[in-house]
């Protein structure tokens, strides 16, 4: 998807990236905690699943764990992070079957 820029975008410095992500993160969780206390959205599992894999995101990013895979412990490329930032697996473990969202 990105392959034409890759090798003139200048990479942006980790410490960056993470307070990017940890604001997306922090969108996500509350948008998503007020889909999950709607009534419309009342016991809808892939959303709870969804806030549960946020809220392990932000927490792992506190204990200085994140951007590891749960699985293997395996650094996720930071350019999957930056579209998904609560990814838990890294592409290997994913394609293996860790992945059990039903949303793609
Ligand atoms: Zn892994």
């Amino acid at each position: 998807m990105s392959h034409a820029i890759a090798t003139t975008t200048p990479e942006l410095p980790r410490g960056i990236v993470r307070v990017m992500l940890r604001k997306q993160l922090q969108v996500m969780r509350s948008t998503l905690l007020a889909e999950i206390t709607n009534q419309a959205h009342a016991g809808d599992q892939p959303m709870l699943r969804r806030f549960a894999q946020v809220e392990s995101a932000l927490r792992r990013m506190n204990e200085g764990t994140f951007g590891r895979c749960v699985e293997c412990g395996g650094p996720i490329a930071l350019e999957r992070l930056q579209t998904s930032p609560d990814a838990t697996w890294d592409g290997v473990c994913e394609a293996h079957g860790g992945h059990v969202q039903a949303d793609r």
